[in-house]
């Protein structure tokens, strides 16, 4: 099993604790039965994406030997190396958030992860496997061009799982706590206004595990009344809609609120 997967077993347990005891939203039901929905959607996509891993570490090899890559070409030593491609994958990983949200075939698979209608830690596992097919695909470039070793991506993918299990959860995170963590990385706070019914606020904060790339890039949102925001897509947040077999048919039914469309 991989170092994410290993971290993924260790967190998710413990927030699931944590959602119990302390929720933000509290009252939520069918709490079993909605976990393991996004749980069977996420082992699927995670099959997908452990399928394609040999190609991207096939695509980070051949940059090494190749002396390909931002690092190399920069001629930076093995720590500000290292820190580059961390922190430059992790711009990446903002960018191509943006463009799910932007160009509407990309959309079409992301929004299945907004179609949660009761975000929590397992909402972090409700990805379309098209969507990990594509996302894969493209770091099989990224990866190169950035000059990341295999043994960097692995740290990266177990620090970027238990960041994103946390922000998805719903665990009443003191204010100070949240805020003190949003200074460097993406809190709570700030990904539930990502998962907002409304469009403009679905529009913002793409920040996967650093909260600095929506302040930089003029994308960060914050709502003081975030007890008061619902989550989902309009028809789509509807009963049926969460069973795993409809969210693998979802990216196919025609959209009820395009990408860049306010929803009524
Ligand atoms: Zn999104
Ligand atoms: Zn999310």
């Amino acid at each position: 099993m991989t170092a994410d997967a290993w971290v993924a077993l260790v967190v998710l347990p413990l927030l699931f604790l944590l959602e119990g005891l302390l929720p933000f939203y509290a009252g939520r039901r069918d709490r079993l039965r909605h976990d393991a929905r996004n749980l069977g959607l996420g082992v699927i996509s995670g099959l997908v994406g452990a399928a394609l891993t040999p190609l991207l570490l096939l695509s980070m090899a051949v940059a090494a030997r190749q002396g390909w890559g931002l690092v190399s070409w920069l001629g930076l030593g093995a720590a500000s190396g290292a820190l580059l491609a961390f922190v430059g994958f992790d711009l990446w990983m903002y960018l191509w958030h943006r463009a799910n949200h932007r160009i509407p075939l990309l959309w079409r698979l992301h929004r299945v992860h907004h179609t949660d209608p009761a975000m929590d830690a397992t909402t972090a596992l409700r990805f379309h496997p098209g969507e990990i097919l594509l996302s894969n695909l493209a770091n099989c470039l990224v990866l190169p061009l950035l000059g990341m070793t295999a043994g960097l991506f692995v740290l990266y993918k177990a620090v970027m799982v238990a960041v994103i299990l946390f922000h998805h959860s719903n665990v009443a995170v003191p204010p100070r706590l949240d805020r003190a963590y949003g200074l460097l990385l993406v809190p709570p706070s700030m990904h539930r206004v990502h998962h907002s019914e409304r469009r403009a606020e679905t529009d913002s904060n793409y920040g996967t595990v650093f909260s600095i790339w929506d302040r930089l890039l003029r994308s960060f949102r914050r709502r003081d009344d975030a007890e008061l925001i619902r989550f989902g897509i309009g028809r789509f947040a509807e009963a049926d809609w969460q069973r795993p077999l409809w969210l693998l048919r979802l990216p196919f039914v025609s959209d009820p609120a395009p990408a860049g469309e306010v929803p009524s």
